[in-house]
């Protein structure tokens, strides 16, 4: 079992300010997140310095993805740092998604910028029931969609800026290997949690 943040930007994504480096020193320290998703806004850029960053570190995973601004909505496409091709219309994502052997996850469906109901029209894997910058009805209503759905619910900070990280995580039935706990998502062995501040750094 692994605790992993599928939810967080670097200082690549325009509105972030998080440093890879701070990112990836602050992941290797925390007592129980062990694995981290960058899904900056339309570019892997963030991931590879990151990957880069994490290759000392043998304990700690960083897993690729990117928070597409889709034409419906955002959605995070995990587990592969190639772009989906323009135009970015949900369909394209998921396919490009199925290609590579990734996954797609609904990002905050029911804030501006989400998917909404209109997830239901795409063969979407999970959706983010439990994001870290959203109110609590707002998630209730991700948490309703993926039981409407019968899709897995994961959690993500969605963390732009340091003090907004590991705040929430999902728990995963998998090892620390990108392939198992793409599988397990897809499988639904994941559960969601709020992360006690118990760690300053
Ligand atoms: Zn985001």
């Amino acid at each position: 079992m692994i605790r992993a943040d599928l939810h967080v930007h670097t200082n690549y994504s325009a509105d972030a300010t998080i440093n890879p480096k701070t990112l990836i020193d602050q992941l290797n320290a925390h007592p129980t997140i062990k694995a981290i998703a960058i899904t900056d806004h339309n570019t892997t850029e963030g991931y590879h310095h990151a990957k880069q960053l994490a290759s000392a570190y043998p304990d700690i995973l960083i897993i690729p993805a990117a928070e597409i601004t889709t034409t419906h909505g955002d959605i995070i496409i995990l587990g592969t740092a190639e772009l989906p091709p323009k135009p970015w219309t949900p369909q394209n994502i998921t396919n490009h998604a199925k290609q590579n052997n990734a996954i797609t996850i609904a990002a905050h469906p029911y804030r501006t910028y989400g998917l909404g109901d209109a997830a239901k029209n795409y063969q979407i894997d999970a959706i983010e029931t439990l994001n870290g910058t959203s109110p609590t009805n707002i998630n209730k209503m991700a948490e309703n969609l993926a039981k409407t759905l019968n899709l897995p619910g994961v959690a993500g900070s969605d963390a732009h800026y340091i003090d907004e990280l590991w705040t929430v995580y999902t728990e995963i039935q998998a090892p620390l290997d990108i392939n198992e706990i793409l599988k397990a998502i897809k499988n639904g062995k994941v559960k969601t949690a709020y992360a006690p501040k118990s760690i300053h750094f």
